[in-house]
């Protein structure tokens, strides 16, 4: 591993400050699950490492009385997974969370670090965009939130200025008759990352018409993917076997995948195709958001 120096601030002012005096020659750590792996193969070699490990104040879990949930960018992928809050507000990202990697990397990844990472083979983003969450972040400028829908821009690649902290996610509420699914698919080890996952949040009238419907793959392209004409096929309409069959399909055309060592990307398009249609009937069979 390269040298840097390790700083460690005692308030978001200080780190954010610390990141705009070093620039480029900076990179921020939370749990290091990421940032240590990259240290050591030398994919990067930063001058300061920023540790965020003194921060207690981004370490919580709140909940409003809407029901929207607060979670400070230092909480472990660990504590959504098994918060009592997050289980009867959003279950389906309790268990998302709970299918990150293994229990060892789950107790030391935090959520700022997963979102901050940008890796395009993670579980959570895919989830928490379809729940339409948003991230708070501040910099030396002051605050701002950044829609997930805006937030990943590339490999690794996210909205926040070099010299921004991701310090809060915002996951609203959602209507109470909304149901919600991730399938995710491994084609290797059991603790691997993703060939691809599939989140898919639904809204159905008591008559049985379908008022919203999102639906997000992750893990095979750059960033993860929701196709909104595919979408509204559904929207108004009742989701019948076959609907679902024609908005998967529509996925699986629209949507071009890279090819990795978990799938090429013809495989993935063939893929696509069965899991947003299972993630949909999934949702829909399975109950509360
Ligand atoms: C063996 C293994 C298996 C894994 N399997 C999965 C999986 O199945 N699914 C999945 O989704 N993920 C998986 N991961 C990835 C894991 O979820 C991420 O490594 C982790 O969430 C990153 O969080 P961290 O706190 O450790 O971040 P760090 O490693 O500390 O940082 C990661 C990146 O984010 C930046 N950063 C961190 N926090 C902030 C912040 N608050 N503001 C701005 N920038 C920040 C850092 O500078 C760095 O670039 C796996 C990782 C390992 C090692």
């Amino acid at each position: 591993m390269t040298t840097f120096e390790l700083l460690e601030p005692e308030s978001v002012e200080e780190a954010t400050n610390l990141l705009a005096q070093h620039g480029d020659e900076a990179r921020i750590i939370a749990g290091g699950t990421a940032l240590v792996i990259m240290l050591k193969n030398r994919l990067i070699s930063p001058g300061y490492v920023v540790s965020l490990g003194k921060l207690d104040e981004l370490h919580y879990i709140h909940e409003e009385t809407d029901g929207t949930l607060r979670i400070g960018a230092l909480t472990t992928i660990r504590e959504v997974e098994r918060s009592p809050k997050v289980q009867a507000r959003c279950p389906t990202l309790a268990r998302t969370c709970g299918q990150v990697g293994n229990v060892r990397v789950r107790h030391a990844a935090t959520v700022g670090g997963n979102l901050s990472e940008a890796d395009y083979a993670s579980d959570p983003p895919a989830v928490l965009m379809a729940a339409r969450a948003r991230v708070r972040a501040r910099g030396p400028r002051g605050e701002r939130e950044i829609p997930l829908t805006d937030f990943f821009k590339g490999f690794y690649e996210t909205a926040l200025a070099p010299d921004e902290v991701l310090i809060e996610l915002i996951v609203p509420a959602a209507p109470p008759t909304t149901r919600s699914s991730y399938l995710r698919y491994l084609t290797r080890s059991s603790e691997d990352r993703p060939c691809l996952g599939v989140a898919a949040f639904v809204d159905v009238d008591d008559r049985g018409i379908c008022r919203d419907l999102r639906v997000v793959v992750g893990a095979v392209a750059e960033t993860p993917q929701e196709v909104d004409a595919a979408e509204k096929l559904g929207i108004g309409q009742r989701l019948t076997a076959e609907l679902i069959q024609t908005i998967a399909e529509e996925y699986a055309r629209s949507i071009d995948p890279l090819s990795d060592l978990r799938g090429s990307a013809w495989y993935r398009r063939q893929m696509v195709r069965v899991f947003v249609r299972d993630a949909v009937q999934g949702a829909l069979d399975d109950g509360k958001a």
